[in-house]
């Protein structure tokens, strides 16, 4: 049998330490994330350790940033947030504009790094790069969440926009669950 197309991409998106530290830019890139169309499927606040960091980053290892970029990672509570939308990697890194915040405040002021951004470290958010990476870091943090399950039983919720915000846990949920526990 066929696998049935998927409609809805899924992306490993983080809000890093420098953004969580300042509620209202926290609250700002938020409401950007929901205004661009972007469902919010899983989410966690937690502080990563070093020893973590340095594991989530280990493609870097060996570049002069890395150390600076542990330090950084590992210094305070991040949020990290599983996101839906059609074609949701190269989107999400669209509207978070380039990596080097220095170059990106002249030349995509209107992104979230070029907005917020304060360093080419410190440059507010992380998104996947592909598919493979979407997979291996969805993993990391949640480790509990199967995606292949998602697309079979939730995505068709989400992409029919038969969902709402629970904002506390900062998750889309599908109308049908709020129901079932109502009920
Ligand atoms: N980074 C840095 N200095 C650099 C390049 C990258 O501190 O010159 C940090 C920055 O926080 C970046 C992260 O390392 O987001 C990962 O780098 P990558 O090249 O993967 O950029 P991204 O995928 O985050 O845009
Ligand atoms: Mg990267």
């Amino acid at each position: 049998m066929m696998r049935a197309l998927r409609k809805l991409e899924l992306t490993l998106a983080i809000l890093k330490p420098d953004v969580v530290a300042q509620p209202h830019i926290l609250k700002e890139i938020r409401s950007v994330i929901l205004q661009q169309e972007f469902l919010f499927v899983r989410s966690k606040k937690l502080i990563l350790s070093p020893t973590r960091a340095k594991e989530f980053y280990k493609e870097h290892d060996g570049k002069f940033f890395l150390n600076r970029l542990v330090s950084f990672m590992s210094s305070g509570p991040i949020w990290t947030h599983i996101l839906a939308r059609e074609n949701a990697i190269p989107e999400w890194r669209r509207i978070m504009g380039p990596t080097k915040v220095l170059k990106t405040i002249h030349e995509a002021p209107e992104t979230i790094r070029g907005r917020f951004g304060l360093t080419d470290t410190r440059n507010c958010t992380h998104g996947s790069d592909s598919t493979e990476t979407a997979a291996r870091e969805i993993k990391f943090f949640f480790p509990e969440f199967s995606i292949g399950k998602w697309h079979d039983t939730e995505e068709t919720h989400f992409f029919s926009r038969q969902v709402s915000l629970d904002e506390d846990l900062c998750q889309h949920v599908s109308l049908q669950d709020v129901s079932d526990a109502i009920s």
